[in-house]
């Protein structure tokens, strides 16, 4: 029996060949400890200066401004709660946008736990934060605003340029969460203005266990770990360098290959979306039809509940509602919920999410999957 068609590349992706090659010989002979002085050691911390690099390059930013860190969850957490450690103790308001990842939102419930104010900002219909509405709540307390770069289930891409051009002028730091956007579309620190900025290796063909925190030179931002002083003190522990090394690497692949995949996950996504929209009369999509990551089709089925209609398809499609960290859950996702999708047209949602090795003929199986599916749930 052939595997079911994976579409659930915002869950993780599998590791770049390219990545996998890399990693090894820090498995085996260059296993060093950068911290050492011998040679075996330094050949160790080489690799995490070029790895540092390429990150940096990717998104446009100096290789000292970037801290690995061992998830997106982690470095969401140093962006927030760092950024904390260090303000102003007149300046204690805190804003999110509510449809962050709960890796942003727990740290902000945290600190509003531990005195902090917090606004969340509402999202339109389509998913997207009005840079007006966070003008609307900023105040003079103001010490950071986290609004994520494209949203994870149904990827409409926030407007964080704008909403840099309200912070910046306030002497308001700016993180945004990158995890899903980075290799999906350009992540330009300085064409977004952004003073932190987070990444996943596992989003973007690297392995799972790093990401990285990007912190503007200058940011005051204190650790949220205590130990050595690796990563600036950012991040204290020995690195995990093949994890570091496959996430360089990674990212110059995401780099050389950005035009070609947008290209290419577009094409799929669209297609996927017509052979579907063409068979279930009434599928409607979830989201920005047009601000939305290019692999990211975010529907609801009629009739059916998407986590029914998935385990129908289940041998030829493995894809999830909403997000992959909720899937065990029934609930309604907050991010649907956010954007007034009625009961209704939330339980009938699935996320399915393209990647680069996708195939047109993984697009045609797993759309006759769920057409399938639907036809005998909705017994049309
Ligand atoms: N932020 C976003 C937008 C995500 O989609 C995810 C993972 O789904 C995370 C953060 C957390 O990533 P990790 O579980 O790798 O820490």
């Amino acid at each position: 029996m052939s595997r079911p068609v994976y579409l659930d590349y915002n869950a993780t992706t599998p590791v770049a060949p390219e990545v996998a090659a890399a990693i090894r010989p820090f498995l085996h002979e260059d296993f060093g400890n950068p911290s050492s002085s011998h040679p075996i050691g330094q050949q160790a911390r080489a690799a995490v200066l070029q790895s540092r690099q390429q990150v940096a390059t990717l998104i446009n930013a100096a290789p000292d401004e970037i801290v690995f860190t061992g998830c997106a969850t982690e470095a969401n957490n140093l962006a927030l709660l760092g950024v904390a450690a260090k303000a102003p103790a007149g300046r204690r308001h805190l804003v999110v946008s509510a449809v962050e990842h709960p890796a942003v939102m727990q740290p902000a419930l945290h600190l509003q736990r531990h005195g902090w104010q917090l606004s969340i900002v509402p999202v339109d219909a389509r998913g997207r934060v009005a840079p007006s509405a966070v003008a609307a709540v900023l105040r003079p307390d103001t010490a950071l605003v986290s609004v994520m770069h494209a949203n994870n289930e149904v990827g409409t891409i926030q407007p964080v340029g704008e909403i840099a051009a309200l912070t910046r002028p306030r002497g308001i730091l700016l993180h945004t969460d990158a995890a899903q956007s980075a290799g999906k579309i350009g992540v330009d620190v300085e064409a977004l203005g952004v003073d932190l900025l987070t990444l996943a290796g596992h989003k973007c063909y690297a392995t799972k266990g790093v990401g990285a925190l990007y912190v503007r030179s200058g940011t005051p931002i204190g650790g949220i770990m205590f130990g050595a002083d690796q990563e600036h003190g950012l991040r204290p522990g020995t690195e995990n360098v093949p994890a570091i090394v496959g996430f360089g690497v990674a990212a110059r692949l995401a780099r050389e290959r950005l035009p070609e995949a947008t290209a290419h996950l577009r094409r799929l996504r669209d297609g996927l979306h017509t052979l579907l929209a063409g068979a279930i009369p009434g599928l409607v999509l979830n989201g920005d039809p047009d601000a939305r990551l290019p692999n990211t089709l975010h529907i609801s089925f009629p009739g059916v509940t998407g986590r029914m209609l998935l385990q129908d398809a289940s041998a030829v499609v493995a894809a999830s509602v909403g997000s992959a960290c909720h899937s065990e859950h029934d609930a309604v996702s907050g991010v649907l919920a956010a954007m007034g999708v009625d009961p209704a047209r939330a339980a009938g949602a699935v996320r399915l999410s393209v990647g680069w090795t996708t195939t047109d003929d993984d697009i045609a199986r797993a759309a006759a999957g769920l057409i399938a599916g639907w036809r005998q749930l909705a017994r049309q």
